[in-house]
């Protein structure tokens, strides 16, 4: 029995063969688990193949998940069986006459490719960046759901707070966090939390170690809850205790570096453009050497999608985007600082998607 399916899905079905149309593809391969849920809504992440083409949906997926398929996805026939069987999708390429089939090259494995791919009977088509440009425009319904998750860690990380003191190690307080999002619904961390404490903080990827936090330290929180499909991804840092004078100085201008890019985005910009105005504040504040990352990137069924926010990125910045804005000050042998929300574009501004306060904070 076909179920109602969202707007949003038809339209992306929609785009996909549009696509297929202009490309020259009658038939479309579809097995990361991102585009199969992007594209089917189907979260047996993994565990599916997708083949779309002019007339057909096919979902391919095994016994584990008959009855999840047909919630899920009821618009696709469901095709019983290993979503790996080469067999099993030979036969649907030859049923539906395809002749020229796309695959997703950006995510499909060489073995897959040699033993899987080439052996379908058909001439093969890549077909690049297509789906990555696709979600890097989101939906008011995607957005909402964004907004949902980062709804959830920020309510996570006032349940957490509590626990962040003097004698507890990072792993501790990453776990205690992971914790409050799972009861409060996620899924799992959208990434693996990273905790970095006191001189620790000059690593931007530090995850968590069984490091006991001390009376002085800064503690760097990012992290992010995957609810419902979607990502969030949030950082603060947090002092235990009064911070020294040069954390503190540090902190402002990390705020004041964020707040200068959110406020500062005007339509039209590229992302290189809103990198520059955070850094050009870390500059003046005399640690620009101390700022190596990007500001921000795209956010949404993956943790990193393609929207650079970062030094030279051309890529216009366009109402439906969702990206981070995250500047940070790393200095070796003393700590660092990273303030991380999410942002999206609304009425020609950028709005704040994630909620939590962005104010120093001292916890003890
Ligand atoms: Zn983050
Ligand atoms: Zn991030």
């Amino acid at each position: 029995m076909a179920k109602a399916v969202s707007k949003d899905r038809e339209a992306r079905i929609e785009a996909v063969r549009k696509f297929m149309a202009d490309s020259g593809i009658d038939g479309l391969v579809v097995d990361s688990w991102q585009n199969v849920f992007y594209l089917s809504g189907f979260s047996g992440f993994g565990d599916a193949t997708l083949l779309v083409t002019p007339a057909s949906l096919c979902i391919i997926t095994d016994s584990r998940y008959y009855v999840q398929a047909e919630e899920q996805a009821g618009d696709f026939e469901l095709v019983k069986g290993h979503c790996r069987d080469l067999n099993l999708m030979k036969g649907l390429v030859a049923r539906e006459g395809c002749r020229t089939v796309g695959f997703e090259n950006l995510a499909v494995r060489y073995n897959a490719y040699e033993n899987y791919y080439t052996k379908l009977e058909a001439e093969l088509k890549p077909i690049g960046n297509f789906f990555l440009t696709q979600r890097r425009v989101k939906t008011p319904e995607e957005i909402a759901r964004v907004e949902a998750a980062c709804d959830l860690a920020s309510e996570a990380l006032v349940k957490t707070l509590p626990y962040v003191k003097p004698g507890v190690t990072e792993i501790e307080v990453a776990a205690r966090l992971e914790y409050e999002m799972r009861k409060l619904g996620a899924d799992k961390p959208s990434f693996e939390t990273i905790i970095a404490s006191g001189v620790r903080g000059s690593m931007p990827h530090g995850t968590a170690t069984a490091k006991v936090i001390e009376k002085g330290d800064g503690v760097t929180i990012d992290f992010g809850a995957f609810y419902k499909g979607m990502c969030s991804d949030m950082t603060r840092t947090v002092f235990v205790g009064e911070p020294s004078a040069k954390l503190r100085e540090i902190y402002g201008i990390v705020k004041e570096a964020q707040e200068a890019a959110i406020d500062g985005y005007k339509p039209g910009m590229k992302g290189g453009d809103l990198d520059r105005i955070a850094r050009d504040v870390i500059v003046s504040g005399g640690y620009g050497d101390f700022f190596g990352h990007g500001l921000g990137h795209g956010v949404g069924i993956d943790i990193h999608e393609d929207v650079p926010v970062s030094t030279g990125s051309e890529l216009v910045l366009t109402p439906g985007m969702v990206f981070s804005i995250e500047p940070g000050i790393y200095v070796p042998d003393l700590g660092g600082v990273r303030i991380e929300d999410l942002v999206t574009i609304e009425d020609g501004k950028l709005r704040r998607v994630t909620k939590s306060p962005t104010t120093e904070l001292t916890v003890l």
